[in-house]
């Protein structure tokens, strides 16, 4: 604890725990401040959710065989590779309790998310931020940052906030080029967002040390429900498995997960969408003066002109009832970064910006 709280700017990470969700006084929010699924959970995740009612007395699942089985067939994964936790979040939290402890670096990218810096240091290991080239993964860079005492390096792909990924061969090599005893991590929270990534899932099939995380927060639409899931070779999986609670999801959450990861007409639609009005903002943002790399994700990472106009863009929106995120923590904070919403949020966003321009 007195290593966390020592750590310079570890609050305002804390602090973070997905943005507001209200602006007081209005009662219509428009929250594009957390990439959640604008079209909410799959109808038939809510309905298995609610069906689990009348057991609420009851223990949940220890092993989540039904939901592992669910995300092995939807991806052509061996269930006995899969481990699933309080978001993946708590995956992550598990990699740094089970392979990192004090005295180990753990390495994360400038702009990577905030929980890898967290669970480092909740697990008393140091966590070492590695530099990018233009908001985008450089594997030199993280190769050359790797020292004896590396046991994990994390890179999201693609990565929150700069929307921005590295292909295959990149990936492939970063793994290639890390010591037998240090772990690599492909966080894949927006893989889906991705057209033809597979998350890393083949490269943890050809690896001993590559694992790969995924959420039902954002595209599947469970943020508020909290489940994760990770792929790794057995080995890590049981391990993982040692520092994992036996009751760590509850039966809500488990069922409705398992009926989200099959309704794949839901999610196909939902990503339709996504594509079509991620290009749609972009092009309008650009138009007033807004540009933004080309995103991978359900969000976009979009450029002001400094500090100063970043924030009274988000204080001008915010009267309007719009809910975005400023990425300071992130070192990123001539940026604004907005969820991709449904057609009308979107419409309203631009709107308001260009009143604001
Ligand atoms: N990884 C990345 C890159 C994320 O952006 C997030 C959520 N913001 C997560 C992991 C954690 O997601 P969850 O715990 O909801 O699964």
């Amino acid at each position: 604890m007195t290593q966390i709280a020592a750590q310079p700017g570890i609050m305002e990470i804390a602090l973070y725990k997905g943005g507001k969700s209200h602006v007081d006084g209005l009662h219509e929010v428009i929250k594009l401040s957390s990439n959640e699924n604008p079209f909410g959970p799959s109808p038939k995740a809510i309905a298995a959710y609610q069906a689990v009612g009348p057991d609420l007395h009851r223990y949940p699942s220890t092993d989540h065989a039904d939901l592992r089985a669910a995300i092995g067939a939807r991806y052509d994964l061996d269930p006995e590779q899969i481990i699933c936790g309080v978001g993946s979040d708590e995956i992550i939290t598990f990699l740094c309790q089970a392979f990192a402890g004090p005295g180990d670096e753990v390495l994360h990218t400038e702009h990577g998310f905030s929980m890898y810096k967290i669970s480092a240091l909740a697990a008393g290991a140091t966590p070492v931020e590695v530099k990018e080239r233009d908001r985008v993964t450089d594997v030199d860079a993280l190769l050359a940052g790797v020292t004896d005492k590396t046991r994990l390096v994390f890179i999201a792909n693609p990565n929150n906030p700069t929307t921005t990924m590295i292909g295959g061969n990149e990936v492939a090599r970063l793994a290639d080029g890390l010591p037998d005893n240090c772990l690599l991590v492909l966080d894949g929270a927006y893989a889906e967002f991705a057209e033809g990534y597979d998350g890393g899932a083949a490269l943890v099939q050809s690896r001993e040390n590559v694992v790969m995380t995924r959420t039902f927060s954002k595209l599947h639409g469970l943020g508020g429900l909290r489940v994760g899931w990770g792929y790794a070779p057995e080995a890590i999986i049981d391990v993982l498995n040692r520092v994992r609670g036996p009751f760590n999801l509850s039966n809500g959450a488990l069922a409705a997960a398992e009926a989200a990861i099959q309704d794949t007409e839901f999610s196909e639609k939902c990503l339709a969408e996504n594509a079509r009005l991620r290009a749609w903002l972009a092009s309008e943002l650009a138009a007033i003066g807004l540009p933004s790399d080309t995103s991978q994700t359900n969000f976009l990472l979009v450029r002001m002109a400094d500090h100063a106009e970043a924030l009274a863009a988000d204080e001008f929106l915010q009267s309007k009832g719009i809910l975005i995120r400023r990425v300071e923590s992130y070192k990123l904070p001539n940026f604004l970064r907005i969820t991709v919403g449904t057609q009308s949020e979107c419409e309203k966003l631009v709107a308001a910006l260009k009143e604001f321009k």
